[in-house]
């Protein structure tokens, strides 16, 4: 059987329901989501949870602060206990040449309107007893940076969408996208056909190969990335720790486990999400350096998924030459989760409105043929 939409989103992860929330709140009939597992199957439903403006791209700043301010009001505008807290994320500085960075960075983000400061290794141990300072030579604290509950984020835009009549179909894997004589898209699936004049492409780490699909190359290469959670224990720690140098990052939930990871820089691309033991003896060591006393607390449980990485770490968003009606928003790297509230209100002003409120030229996938690529400082793992 052949439908017709106004709108398909291939990806029921957080952009995708963020991005047909925000479509149907400005008016839009007739979208559909399609989504090959349940929703969060993807990298939505297995991250760290972080949002951050401690970034050291104008860019990335920019886009953080806008979606912190979107995160803000989230409940109230979901009518959804997205589970935000803004316990601050501290970022550990071990070496000179982080130190310089980080004191041009943070001028940069305080002209921007994000509140970070510089913290001794003395002001870091009285704010958080039991952190090793050992090798750290500053740290940077932003306080209005925070967590979410992603599955809450994302069960909220799902049921504020459902509630504007979009059309979320789970265990509807697209098997083909093509380009229709005349214009629009045939999107097959294991659950029928869909004819639409547009087409959002936000497949998580499968975006490339729905945009292979349509002759688009975009060059993101998947990531397997792991995570670990120890028992609970008691209430001790706010912030979101962070390393860029080591690749490490650490928070405490509201049930008192610590959820963090560390990165692997030997690992090689794959679509493969099995968890190691190997990444259980590492998460444990920085744990155990990072937080001494924590040497005797229970891993219980481990889990791993995709980073979708873009040969920046930047995010691929917007439209591509050629192809009227397709959008696609994708290589998020680590960051995709605290960036969806903003790159769904930018692809949503893009799409009804042919422009954004946030120039996002920079992000577009011609960038690439481009010889020199920006990487901001900050980029975790
Ligand atoms: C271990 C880990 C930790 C992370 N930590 C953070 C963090 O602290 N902060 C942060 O901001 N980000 C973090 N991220 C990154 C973040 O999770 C992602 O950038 C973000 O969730 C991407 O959302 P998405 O909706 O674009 O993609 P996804 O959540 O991957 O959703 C894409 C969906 O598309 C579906 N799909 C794919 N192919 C098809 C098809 N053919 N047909 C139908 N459906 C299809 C998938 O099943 C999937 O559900 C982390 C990621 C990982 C893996």
């Amino acid at each position: 059987m052949t439908r017709s939409a106004e709108v398909v989103i291939v990806g029921g992860g957080v952009n995708g329901l963020a991005c047909a929330y925000n479509l149907a709140k400005r008016g839009m009939k007739d979208i559909v989501v399609l989504e090959k597992g349940y929703l969060g199957t993807g990298a939505t439903g297995r991250c760290g949870a972080g949002i951050r403006q401690l970034w050291g791209m104008e860019e990335n700043i920019i886009l953080a602060r806008e979606a912190v301010k979107i995160f803000e009001n989230l409940d109230a505008e979901l009518g959804f206990n997205t589970f935000f807290r803004q316990g601050g994320y501290l970022m550990l500085i071990f070496d000179e040449h982080e130190y310089e960075t980080v004191t041009k960075t943070i001028p940069l983000q305080n002209r921007l309107g994000v509140p970070t400061v510089l913290m001794s290794p003395e002001e870091i141990r009285d704010f958080i007893p039991g952190l090793s300072t050992d090798g750290v030579l500053a740290g940077a604290f932003c306080q209005t940076d925070g967590t979410a509950y992603p599955y809450a984020v994302l069960w909220g835009y799902g049921e504020a969408a459902r509630r504007l009549g979009v059309d979320i179909r789970v265990m509807t894997t697209v098997t083909s996208v093509a380009s229709r004589v005349g214009g629009g898209f045939e999107i097959v699936t294991t659950d029928g056909t869909y004819h639409a004049p547009r087409l959002i492409n936000v497949a998580g780490a499968r975006t490339r190969d729905i945009g292979a699909m349509l002759g688009i190359d975009i060059p993101t290469e998947p990531y397997c990335h792991e995570i670990a959670v120890t028992e609970s224990l008691k209430a001790f720690l706010k912030p979101m720790i962070i390393s860029p140098k080591k690749g490490f990052y650490f928070s405490q939930s509201l049930r008192g486990e610590i959820i963090g990871g560390v990165g692997d820089e030997n690992k090689e691309s794959s679509y493969a999400t099995a968890s190691s033991p190997d990444f259980l003896f590492r998460f444990a060591k920085v744990l155990r350096d990072t937080f001494p006393k924590l040497g005797k607390a229970r891993i219980i449980r481990q889990w791993a998924g995709l980073y979708d990485m873009s040969p920046d770490s930047r995010p691929i968003l917007g439209t591509v030459d050629g192809l009227d009606g397709y959008y696609h928003a994708c290589g998020f790297s680590g960051h995709g989760f605290m960036l969806s509230p903003i790159v769904a209100r930018l692809l949503t002003e893009l799409i009804t409105s042919g422009t954004t409120s946030i120039p996002i030229d920079n992000l577009s996938l011609a960038r690439f043929k481009s010889k020199t690529l920006t990487r901001d400082p900050y980029v975790v793992g």
